[in-house]
Order: structure tokens, then C-alpha cells, then sequence
């Protein structure tokens, strides 16, 4: 017989949206439970954080440890599982986890994050964070003073992390498959064309990423020659192919979807179409900046619109105090 338990609120997700929630439920004094298979989402996996207030230079695994301390002490239960399956069955939401267990929540926030598409080739996990990357506005600046940098995409993203790592690394090459760039921005094209230091190798793949362990990544070998060599030494490669939100567990809910982005469509407070359900950080079109800060906002705005819908819930009404004003601290 699967555990069957209770809940004013499920998490879903173990990133920086999700612990940032937790935080805020616990101190609602919510009863809440988080559920995800894997610790510390993309911030985890994503090398040196350099741009998140207040902690200095820190190792992104470390600062999602920090997160974790800190909802640990209010003593939130974790369970290390994903969610398969989430409906609504009553007044509650009933949602299974992969290990067969159930969570019968009066609400759900959602912060599964997105999956990056990748290249698919040999080393490109062992070497993430150690010379490949997936986000330029977060490392470009590490770049700063080195030889060589190489971007592969071709749409607004990929362009856009062209152009910001050339103000940091002397040279910057831009791979891109297909015969032409994938409709950027026309703005970003006529800053491209003026960014001398970048090179724009079109009708070009990524063959193989070159390296070692130790080393990280160290340059590219290209399906197309570029200036005689199929060799590019490189100091680190950006993969900008974009990422796909995590949908499942949205359209199982019933969740809207912004047709523009294919995210779950929150509004200000984070909440979805769906009574009692929200959605915080890069699963959502809350905001265009993907970042670790950005997700810890939602999910504590994503709390606040939790908490103050499970007050106001009828299974609570008449057992709790008043609910809490939107913007309380
Ligand atoms: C390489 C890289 C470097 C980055 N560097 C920086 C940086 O320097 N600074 C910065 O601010 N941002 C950086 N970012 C962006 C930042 O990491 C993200 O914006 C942030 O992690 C988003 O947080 P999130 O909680 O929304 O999602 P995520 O961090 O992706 O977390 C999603 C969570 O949901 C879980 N999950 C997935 N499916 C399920 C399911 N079915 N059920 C339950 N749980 C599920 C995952 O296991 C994970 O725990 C970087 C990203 C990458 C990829």
C-alpha cells in the first residue's frame, strides 16, 4: 500500500524556486512538503555564481546547499521524488510521485524548471561548468581577457550571447547549422554586424567537443573547415538552443500556456489559471531574466499567494486566523 499523506501545500522542484517557496510557506507556518527526485536544479550544475547579492563569488552547489540549510531548519520533509501525475479530485489536488507515493494538497506550486537542449555529444555533461556552458548572461563575464569563446544556436539567445561575450573574450565565433540566422531580433543583427571580434560560421555544426577531464573543454572540432581547420581552440563553448519548459505536470493540471514562449502563464502574484495552483521561475513567462534571483523572487511571491489561498480555503475557514494581506511581510 503506497503512503498516502496530507498537505496545504505541495512543491515541486528542489531549485532555487523551490526552496525559496518552501522557505516563505514554512514561515506561514504552512504544512508543506517539497517533492523532487534531484537536488539544486540548473543553479547547481551551473559552475561559479557571480551574480547573486550578498554571497560573493560562490560555487553554485554551494549556494543551493544554503537554500536547502536553510528550509531544513524549519524542518520542511523532502521527499526525493518527482512528480508523475498531478489532478485535481475534490476540493484538493491529488498528486503521485514516482515512488508511488500520494500527496493530497489543498495547493500546488510548480518549479520544475526547464529542460536545455543539448548537443548530445560525448563529454558535454562531465565538461558543464568546466568550459561548456548554457547561459551567457550568467558567465560571459568569466571570459573576460581570454583568447577565444565559441557560441552554437542561431536565434535571439545565441546572438545575444555572442554579442555580450565579445565585450569580454578577444574573439567570439558563432556556429550556427543553418544558412542564415534564425530570426533574430533585426536590432540585434545591426549590433552583431558592428561587433567586429565576432565570426559567424553558418551551414556549421558542432562535431565534437575537445578536452580532457582535467582540462575541461578546450576547443571544437567543426563539421565545416573555418579559415583552413576544422579545429577551433576555444576557452569555453555556449550552447544557446534553447531550453523547453517542463509541461507535464502543467497540462495534466490544465495549466495555461503562453503560446508565444510554450511557459506556464502566471500573473504578478505567480498564480496560474488554475485556482490553487502556481508556477514559479524558469517554468513560467513570469520574466524574461532566467536567473537564480529572479526564481527565488517567484517562489516567494508563489508562497504568499499559497498561503493566503489556503486560509481562505473552506476545509480551513473558521479554524485559522485572518488571512494575510497580499504584500504583508
Ligand atoms: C549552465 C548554467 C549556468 C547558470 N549560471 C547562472 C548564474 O551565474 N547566475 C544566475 O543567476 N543564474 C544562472 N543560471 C540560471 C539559473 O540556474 C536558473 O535561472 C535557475 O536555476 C532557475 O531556477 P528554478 O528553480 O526555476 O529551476 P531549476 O533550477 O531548473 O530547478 C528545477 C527543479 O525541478 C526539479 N524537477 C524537474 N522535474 C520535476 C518533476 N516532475 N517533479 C518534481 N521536481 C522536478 C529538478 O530536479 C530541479 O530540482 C544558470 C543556468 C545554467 C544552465
Amino acid at each position: 500500500m503506497s503512503e498516502v499523506r496530507e498537505a496545504d501545500l505541495l512543491i515541486a522542484g528542489q531549485g532555487a524556486a523551490a526552496f525559496a517557496s518552501a522557505l516563505y510557506a514554512a514561515r506561514y507556518q504552512m504544512d508543506l512538503v517539497i517533492a523532487a527526485e534531484q537536488f539544486g536544479g540548473e543553479t547547481a550544475i551551473g559552475g561559479m555564481i557571480e551574480n547573486y547579492p550578498g554571497t560573493g563569488d560562490i560555487d553554485g552547489f554551494e549556494l543551493m546547499m544554503k537554500f536547502k540549510e536553510q528550509v531544513d531548519k524549519l524542518e520542511v520533509p523532502t521527499l526525493n521524488s518527482n512528480v508523475v501525475k498531478a489532478t485535481k479530485d475534490g476540493d484538493r489536488f491529488r498528486v503521485e510521485l514516482e515512488d508511488g507515493s500520494v500527496v493530497n494538497a489543498l495547493s500546488v506550486i510548480l518549479a520544475v524548471g526547464r529542460e536545455r537542449r543539448k548537443l548530445e555529444l560525448p563529454h558535454e555533461d562531465e565538461w558543464t561548468g568546466n568550459g561548456v556552458s548554457y547561459c551567457s548572461t550568467c558567465d560571459a563575464p568569466l571570459y573576460r581577457n581570454k583568447k577565444s569563446a565559441g557560441v552554437v544556436g542561431g536565434g535571439n539567445a545565441a546572438v545575444e550571447g555572442a554579442i555580450l561575450l565579445a565585450k569580454y573574450a578577444e574573439t567570439v565565433y558563432l556556429v550556427y547549422r543553418g544558412a542564415k540566422l534564425f530570426r533574430p531580433e533585426p536590432i540585434l543583427l545591426k549590433v552583431l554586424d558592428k561587433t567586429d571580434n565576432v565570426k559567424v560560421l553558418l551551414e556549421t555544426e558542432v562535431a565534437e567537443l575537445l578536452g580532457s577531464d582535467e582540462a575541461g573543454l578546450t576547443g571544437i572540432r567543426l563539421t565545416k573547415p573555418f579559415e583552413g581547420t576544422d579545429e577551433l581552440t576555444l576557452d569555453g563553448l555556449f550552447i544557446e538552443a534553447g531550453a523547453d519548459p517542463r509541461l507535464d505536470v502543467p497540462n495534466q493540471l490544465g495549466l495555461e500556456i503562453n503560446p508565444d514562449t510554450d511557459e506556464v502563464h502566471v500573473d504578478r502574484m505567480q498564480k496560474t489559471n488554475v485556482p490553487g495552483v502556481y508556477a514559479a521561475g524558469d517554468l513560467t513567462d513570469g520574466t524574461d531574466l532566467k536567473q537564480t534571483i529572479t526564481a527565488a523572487s517567484q517562489g516567494a511571491i508563489s508562497a504568499l499567494s499559497a498561503y493566503t489561498y489556503v486560509m481562505e480555503h473552506p476545509s480551513k475557514l473558521g479554524e485559522e486566523a485572518e488571512p494575510v494581506a497580499a504584500g504583508a511581510d
